[in-house]
């Protein structure tokens, strides 16, 4: 699998654009900079088979609208986040200067167990509610889309609406029963592994 990593935005959220097959390439967490997403598009020659949302968060999302729209790629997102693609004060946007909420619709809803096949490798979703209701990871042979659920020595804030530091617990533990050497790219911050977050993150002892 070929994994571009983008980071964008006053968030510096990681976009990642990922294919095994070029006419199949999935777009992960649209943030902010449609442009620097469709360029990489455009120069591997890639067709997106779908954008996709690790969480619903407008850092996450920002560019979601306009790269569906260049690419004609559909929207999927958690189902468990669904309530907050059109709500701006669950969504967060409403933290954005000048008044440019955002409100989106999916065109799929992706629950546990949906797998994305990318030609060669297949993705796996699962559902690890914590950072929102309807957090996903996607994880595939050997690696892991952790979004805002695990970061390189840190963990998603549980503090915003529908944080859930219960639901958290569960899903860190899930991730953790991962093999140790399995890559793990996040929404924000440097790629690690399950096996060195298993070691030095704090919020994993
Ligand atoms: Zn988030």
């Amino acid at each position: 699998m070929t994994i571009v990593v983008l980071s964008l935005g006053d968030l510096e959220t990681n976009c990642y654009v990922v294919w095994d097959d070029p006419d199949r390439a999935l777009v992960i967490d649209p943030a902010d900079d449609p442009d620097s997403i469709l360029t990489v598009i455009r120069s591997k020659g890639l067709t997106v088979q779908a954008v996709l949302l690790t969480h619903v968060h407008f850092d996450h999302m920002l560019a979601a609208e306009a790269v569906c729209q260049a690419t004609g790629a559909p929207l999927w997102a958690g189902a468990g986040d669904e309530p907050a693609l059109g709500d701006p004060g669950r969504n967060l946007s409403t933290w954005l200067p000048g008044g440019q909420a955002v409100t989106l619709t999916a065109d799929r809803l992706l629950r546990e167990g949906d797998r994305l096949s990318m030609g060669g490798q297949t993705l796996t979703v699962w559902e690890t509610p914590g950072h929102t209701p309807g957090c996903i990871c996607l994880v595939g042979d050997g690696v892991l889309f952790s979004g805002d659920t695990l970061f390189c020595g840190s963990i998603g804030r549980i503090d915003f609406p529908g944080g859930d530091v219960t639901a958290m617990r569960a899903s860190l533990s899930r991730l953790c029963a991962l093999p140790d050497e399995t890559a793990v790219y996040s929404g924000h911050g440097p790629a690690t592994t399950i096996g060195r977050e298993k070691m030095s993150n704090p919020y994993l002892r």
